[in-house]
């Protein structure tokens, strides 16, 4: 067990702050203690003799043997509650919950005074939850250390909760639906004990089969993806996170920073720690009724079994929009089923037994499809007959799911017919919906985390590059105190060994002839300026130029600059080898810093329509080769990387290294805020990057 095993099942628990007055938190939290929890609870309030029968003393330290208390419950105001947890920590109670509010959420006295609690904590080594805690809760023992109304039913189920009012709600729905729980945690305002010590501890226990979290946000969010990473090799961890739609607080001065926003790191940042993340609480609570309830499935083929044509059909498409196939039953399947169904039947995926089937038809041909080799999972899906009693389908498809142990979800089409047949099955683990797609979804969330599991841990490739070259690069901007750079600084790209076109940045006409010659035949040209974001947009990029046009190409870039904003500094123009870029795909390749999850890298569709299409994949960076091919792979836009209509397939090792040398020099380089290559152009011969833009963060170098 981890270090929190006493918080969540204590012998002693200590109510600082006891009180018997109706309607009060401390009535609340105490009541729920007296009556409920199996150990010894002592009330601590110097004002009263006693409190629900409890005896009351002075203080912690007044207590009798206060060191073998192990759980401190401080519901006093905030300045007594600052020095209830100093006092714990001296009689060495090990464990507190501050359940009072008025601390970081109450302006900056507040967060003052939750510094300080912090403090406290820190010296004695406490395990402190909350403050502005709604409490702590454990079936085990009894414990409900909280003001909600209810207890919840044991089970296996770990919750914790960042809003307490959301505890109070779920735990109330989750009764109704015969979901139990082991413990419960409100994280309250995670002054010192955050998500990811709740993860390990349920990590190490073994009476917790699914971790739920309902997040506002991580506080250290490469902890999290450590820890995390780890106990989702053993326990599902699913996290719906609010403020999914938050709009970028900051404007971001490139593509990458405009699209790798918060949300998306933590996307990255909770797909690398191997969590389910779903959009709805009502998501969450079927991730984690099937989760707990079934098995994990070997593949993710589904065979449907169905009584009603019509339902099998929205079922078969509920299929079809997720990552899950449908089931080709084998000959061997096909042909008992041919047997032992009437003539109108279909015997082949989704399997319809016809409308005035009785359970014991239901039963046999569920028996078959379970024992296919080819069935990964399964859904069972009904509507009312007189023939059939879903009572007894219900008890049918229990035991069979049992004996077969395929994963199966339940679809009851009906109403209060169905409640009892409900309660049957997910009593016994198998959910049930009137939804298709519902159930589908939750056999979805299995494959999902079956995935998971067996995903290997890959090191992500160590690239030979030339950093003490890159390192000038950017010492040379902090010597001119710049912190935005273009593609005068593409000798990082090449320092990274990312492939870059022949050419220069000169800063005369002459020079540009020159180097117009020395690349061959028609150049591409654009002007250099820190103050100019988008090129091209002014008219800043000339593509196709003849090399006897390159003079005047020149003055005309200059003048546009100029035209567009006189005090432009303008340091030049770049002087480029052309690519056929109609003979490849412009894809984008960048850098974010996330202030949680750190570097983060990009990869999507590139050139001018970036932020329109926004096809992009982000992950945690530094990425392994493998992952690096996944977002290769996983952007809408990727047949045309594989060469859809009769195009070339791009040389997708090419960028994949690209993506993986970039991931490189984001770790290297923390001063490096936000970058973008857009494009990368991708063609059949290689990824080449043409443009580069990159802010710094000039302290950090
Ligand atoms: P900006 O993004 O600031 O407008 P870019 O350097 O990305 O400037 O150039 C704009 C577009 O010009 C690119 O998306 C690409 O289509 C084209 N382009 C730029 N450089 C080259 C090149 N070397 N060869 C072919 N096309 C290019
Ligand atoms: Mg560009």
């Amino acid at each position: 067990m981890g270090r929190l095993s006493t918080l969540f099942a204590p012998d002693r628990v200590a109510v600082v702050g006891a009180s018997d007055e109706p309607g009060s938190v401390g009535r609340a939290v105490t009541g729920h203690l007296v009556e409920d929890f199996r150990g010894e609870v002592l009330a601590v309030n110097p004002n009263r003799e006693t409190v629900l029968e409890l005896v009351c003393h002075d203080s912690l330290s007044a207590l009798p043997a206060p060191g073998e208390v192990d759980v401190a419950v401080v519901l006093v105001p905030p300045e007594l509650a600052v020095e209830a947890v100093r006092e714990a920590g001296e009689v060495g109670i090990g464990n507190v919950v501050v359940v009072t509010a008025g601390f970081s959420e109450a302006g900056s006295e507040g967060a003052a005074r939750e510094r300080e609690l912090a403090a406290a904590a820190e010296e004695f080594d406490l395990n402190l939850v909350g403050p502005n805690s709604l409490g702590v809760m454990s079936t085990p023992s009894g414990l409900n250390a909280t003001f909600a109304p209810t207890s919840p039913d044991p089970g296996s189920i770990s919750f914790m909760s960042q809003s307490g009012a959301f505890v109070t709600a779920v735990l109330d729905w989750a009764a109704e639906r015969h979901l139990g729980f082991k413990d419960v945690v409100s994280l309250g305002n995670k002054a010192v004990l955050d998500e990811s010590d709740f993860v390990r501890e349920w990590g190490e226990d073994p009476d917790t089969d699914v971790v739920l979290g309902y997040l506002e946000d991580v506080a250290d969010g490469r902890r999290f993806v450590e820890v995390a990473s780890e106990v989702t090799r053993e326990t599902p961890v699913v996290v719906v996170k609010s403020g999914r739609t938050e709009a970028g607080a900051t404007a971001a001065a490139s593509h990458t920073g405009a699209m790798a926003g918060s949300d998306r790191a933590y996307g990255a940042g909770l797909d690398a720690a191997g969590v389910v993340r779903v959009d709805t609480v009502e998501e969450l609570f079927d991730a984690a009724a099937v989760l707990s309830g079934q098995p994990l499935p070997d593949r993710s083929a589904v065979a449907i079994v169905t009584n009603a044509g019509g339902p099998g059909v929205m079922t078969t498409d509920a299929v079809g929009d997720t990552d899950l196939g449908l089931a080709s039953l084998t000959d061997g399947t096909r042909e008992t089923l041919r047997e032992d169904l009437p003539g109108g039947a279909n015997i082949h995926n989704p399997v319809d037994i016809i409308g005035d089937a009785p359970v014991e038809r239901f039963e046999r041909a569920l028996d078959t499809v379970l024992a296919d080799p080819n069935v990964g999972m399964a859904v069972v899906l009904a509507c009312p007959t007189a023939t059939l009693s879903f009572d007894d389908l219900a008890a049918a498809a229990v035991d069979l799911q049992a004996e077969h142990g395929v994963p199966m979800a339940a679809v009851l089409m009906g109403g209060a017919s169905t409640r009892s047949a409900a309660a049957t099955l997910s009593e016994a683990g198998v959910p049930s919906y009137f939804d298709p797609a519902r159930a589908v979804d939750s056999l979805e969330t299995l494959a999902e985390y079956a995935d998971i599991r067996e995903r290997e841990v890959a090191e992500p490739a160590t690239f030979d590059v030339d950093r003490e070259r890159a390192r000038a690069v950017l010492d040379r901007a902090r010597d001119r105190d710049t912190t935005r750079l273009g593609v005068e600084a593409m000798e990082l790209l090449d320092a990274y060994g990312i492939p870059t076109p022949a050419g220069a940045v000169v800063d005369d006409p002459a020079e540009a002839v020159a180097v117009a010659e020395e690349t061959g035949g028609e150049v591409v040209m654009k002007v250099v300026s820190p103050d100019i974001l988008h090129k091209s947009d002014i008219g800043g990029v000339e593509v196709g130029v003849p090399v006897g046009e390159v003079r005047d190409v020149y003055e005309t870039l200059v003048a546009r600059a100029r035209r567009y904003q006189p005090d432009a500094t303008v340091l030049g123009v770049q002087v480029q080898e052309l690519l056929d870029v109609s003979a490849g795909t412009e894809t984008i390749v960048g850098i974010n810093r996330d202030p949680q999850f750190g570097p983060l890298v990009l990869f999507g569709l590139g050139g001018v329509f970036v932020e329109v299409f926004e096809d992009t994949a982000v992950r945690l960076a530094p990425v392994a080769e493998r992952e690096a091919r996944a977002m290769t792979e996983g952007i809408e836009a990727a047949p045309l990387l594989r060469g859809a209509r009769g195009r070339d397939p791009v040389d997708l090792d090419g960028l994949v290294e690209v993506i993986g040398r970039l991931s490189q020099l984001a770790t290297d380089f923390p001063a490096i805020e936000e970058l973008d290559i857009n494009p990368v152009v991708a063609t059949a011969e290689g990824a080449t990057a043409v443009d580069l833009r990159l802010t710094l963060d000039l302290e950090a170098l």
